[in-house]
């Protein structure tokens, strides 16, 4: 009897120590999980990396309804989205959602430290060249400055209590932060899941959760080409560039990045890539570099501890930041 027993407990510990060795050596096969949606204009692609697709397939889930719940908060199109009403509201001061009254603070942060070249307050002068949602075309030069009369952060007072005073007329358009903030949201919302490796991909706006993401910088000039390849790990990244919402009139191109001061089209580059810890001050560098131009751009990007910048400039000349080139594991020209 106790001879038996004594072996049976062998064999039990033998049993778990080849379990234990079998989950050291032989680890479960990782596979990747894909899903795409449009929102916010734009494919979003997620891409979760782990051993148990069911989890993987819920946490997508998630990630896609955040996203869906961002879009409609911050749409300015959508009648009666929060930010709608807030653009159409009768009074002059308005309360905002406390969320939108975050972000409108980053949008300051941001307007402040570029100078005014990041501005989320032009929604009257993005409607004027129909690059919201309407379909794009050179305003009259009366429409314009009209426009640009009803634009400006300079007009904006952020009050406490989740209120806003702006002047009749003045829209905020949070097209060039809402969309890195959607994307910081879905990472975020997949981390909350157990998600341990993902890349989400945002027309551009790209965070990666742990480690093993690849990705390319888009030629501004030659579709489907590469400038070059990143490496990232729990880190994002933002590109702006002139090729994604323009049209070409009279043999000039004109594009949805506008330049706060004249209205205009912003001509500093072609596209600007950046590199920062949260995809939202991702989104907004990018926009607010891409106004700036190659010079002061990178010398805003140069003031900020972890934040690299590649440019491609006006003439099509690539330059990059002092730590850009860590990122890099791959360079085309
Ligand atoms: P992005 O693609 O992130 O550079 O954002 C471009 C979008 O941001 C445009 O479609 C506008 O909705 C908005 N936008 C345009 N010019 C500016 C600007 N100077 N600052 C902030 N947002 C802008
Ligand atoms: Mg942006």
């Amino acid at each position: 009897m106790r001879k038996t027993a004594i072996y049976t407990g062998g064999l039990m510990l033998l049993f778990l120590a080849g379990y234990a060795l079998a989950g050291l050596f032989e680890e479960r096969p990782l596979t990747t999980v894909k899903r795409t949606r449009i929102a916010m204009g734009t494919l979003i692609e997620i891409q979760v990396r782990q051993s148990q697709t069911g989890s993987a397939e819920a946490a997508i889930q998630a990630a896609f309804t955040e996203v869906a719940r961002v879009e409609a908060l911050l749409s300015a199109q959508r009648p009666d989205s929060p930010l709608w009403r807030a653009n159409h509201a009768p009074t002059s001061t308005i309360v905002v959602e406390p969320e939108i009254y975050r972000l409108l603070q980053r949008s300051d942060e941001w307007w402040q430290r570029s100078d005014g070249a990041f501005d989320a307050s032009l929604g009257a002068l993005v409607t004027v060249w129909g690059f919201g949602g309407g379909s794009p075309a050179l305003p009259l030069e009366h429409d314009r400055l009209d426009a640009l009369e009803h634009s400006g952060w300079g007009q904006l007072q952020l009050l406490d209590q989740n209120r806003l005073k702006r002047p009749h007329r003045v829209e905020l358009d949070l097209g060039g932060i809402g969309k890195g903030y959607a994307v910081q949201q879905a990472a975020d919302a997949l981390r909350r899941h157990g998600v341990q490796q993902a890349l989400i991909n945002a027309g551009g706006d790209i965070a990666a959760v742990g480690g093993g993401w690849r990705v390319g910088i888009q030629h501004p000039r030659r579709q489907g080409e590469l400038i070059g390849t990143l490496a990232l790990e729990d880190i994002a990244v933002a590109t702006s560039g002139d090729y994604e919402q323009y049209f070409e009139q009279g043999g000039r191109r004109y594009h949805h990045i506008l330049d706060p001061r004249s209205g205009m089209p912003a001509q500093g580059a072609q596209s600007v890539t950046v590199i920062a810890a949260d995809c939202t001050d991702a989104d907004a560098l990018s926009t607010a570099v891409f106004v700036l131009g190659a010079a002061d751009g990178l010398a805003l990007v140069e003031s900020l501890p972890g934040v690299e910048s590649l440019i491609v400039d006006k003439s099509g000349k690539i330059l990059m930041s002092s730590g850009f080139r860590g990122y890099l594991v791959q360079q085309e020209r």
